[in-house]
């Protein structure tokens, strides 16, 4: 019989689906040490995907837009990130550049980084988490410009597959002027190759 991919199972069946894979790894589900593991990995999984929960675009909706015709480049950079491959369930784990030139309308920067949470806490590939987080920006502020860059560590490179432990990917999304603008960009790029006063802990 097939089901509809929307009906959401219960959490007896999700917790059921970890005591099926603890059985193909070869393990006892009913073994002492393994009785709260399927409890504790479907709370997991609503701690990684609590992305599908939310509504990125929303969490931008509440902007300012007395900012004295501030009319710069507004950067956040090494926003930490934690996702998981589409392709494997493993995570992927690096920071978030988040850059945009208003144009009437500033958004509190903690939000910015609540964008990139949403998108992260999903199953994802890299590319598209890039660009998700860039659209959004760009639909809902529509600023001059929107840059997202993302470097992170994928887990099936690091730990299965190919074995390629300190890897890491980069991606990049310009739109607007940083796309149109190599000047903007290059002062995109001064300012993110500035020594940081934080240290990003990947
Ligand atoms: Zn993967």
């Amino acid at each position: 019989m097939s089901q509809s991919p929307l009906l959401r199972p219960s959490r007896e069946e999700a917790e059921d689906a970890i005591r099926t894979l603890l059985r193909w790894a070869g393990e006892d589900p009913s073994r002492e040490g393994l009785l709260d593991t399927p409890g504790r990995v479907v709370r997991s999984y609503e701690e990684f995907f609590a992305g599908y929960g939310e509504d990125p675009s929303s969490i931008l909706s509440r902007t300012f837009s007395e900012v004295d015709d501030y009319d710069e480049i507004v950067l956040l950079r090494d926003i930490r990130f934690e996702s998981h491959c589409e392709h494997h369930m493993v995570p992927i784990i690096g920071v978030a550049h988040v850059a945009y030139l208003p144009s009437k309308r500033v958004v509190g920067i903690s939000k910015l980084a609540r964008v990139v949470d949403a998108f992260s806490r999903r199953l994802q590939i890299q590319e598209r988490l890039t660009a998700q987080i860039a659209n959004t920006i760009n639909d809902v502020l529509q600023p001059h410009g929107v840059a997202v860059i993302l470097e992170a560590g994928h887990q099936c490179m690091t730990t299965r597959g190919v074995h390629r432990p300190g890897v890491s990917m980069v991606t990049s999304r310009m739109l607007g002027i940083f796309r149109t603008n190599s000047d903007t960009r290059r002062e995109l790029m001064s300012m993110l190759n500035r020594p940081s006063v934080a240290t990003a802990q990947l």
